[in-house]
């Protein structure tokens, strides 16, 4: 497979090629066509297989299919992470390919200063990286809203579940609308996150790097 396969248009593909990749990663190769198609799917991968820009180009195609449709305020995508350097990593990436279609992306996380976040927020983004529980807390604080939000990412999930963010990522999950498309990410697959996706998803395609 080559990046031309996925069916990306030329103005994304020349991003791709400006960073130097050659070809798709394995978990790109089989990932990016089920994400492009709209299906749920759980990703067993870990950092360095690729992943980030598995769920991020398919997002920039979703956004734009979207932006169209929809009116309104708040982001369209919601990225869910466990750290406030993932996050960081996973928003410079948003921004690297976002920025082709002129989208904005936010990062809010934990640490970071509640009010520029929520300017940031106010400023209008169609892409939200964060950690679960700043994003709800700017959710109580009504700096953004996510009745807008049709793609949904959790990545590294067992990560999350680790450092106690369970009842929060499921939170998240039940405030975003049930018509739309959920991807979960994790190392592993364990008992509870089996039991997460079975929650949260809707007949998700399992893709192991
Ligand atoms: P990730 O697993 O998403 O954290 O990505 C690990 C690193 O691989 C990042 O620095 C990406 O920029 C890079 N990367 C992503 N896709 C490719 C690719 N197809 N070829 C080479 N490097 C890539």
């Amino acid at each position: 497979t080559s990046f031309a396969h996925f069916g990306f248009d030329e103005q994304l593909l020349s991003q791709i090629r400006k960073s130097e990749y050659t070809q798709p990663t394995p978990i790109q190769c089989q990932g990016v066509p089920i994400a492009l198609s709209g299906r749920d799917m759980i990703g067993i991968a870990k950092t360095g297989s690729g992943k980030t820009a598995a769920f991020i180009w398919p997002m920039l195609v979703h956004i734009m299919d979207q932006k169209e449709l929809e009116q309104g305020e708040g982001p369209i995508a919601v990225i869910v992470c466990p750290t406030r350097e993932l996050c960081q990593q996973i928003h410079s990436e948003c921004k690297r390919f976002g920025k082709v279609y002129g989208l904005r992306s936010v990062a809010v996380y934990g640490g970071g200063s509640m009010w520029e976040q929520a300017k940031a927020l106010q400023e209008g983004a169609e892409i939200v990286v964060c950690t679960p529980g700043r994003l709800i807390d700017h959710v109580k604080k009504k700096a953004t809203s996510l009745q807008r939000v049709t793609y949904l990412v959790f990545d590294e999930a067992d990560r999350m579940f680790d450092m106690g963010f369970e009842y929060q990522v499921r939170s998240i999950a039940s405030h975003v609308q049930p018509d739309r498309q959920t991807l979960l990410f994790s190392a592993t697959f364990r008992k509870k996150i089996e039991r997460l996706a079975r929650d949260i998803l809707v007949d998700p395609i399992r893709v192991v790097q």
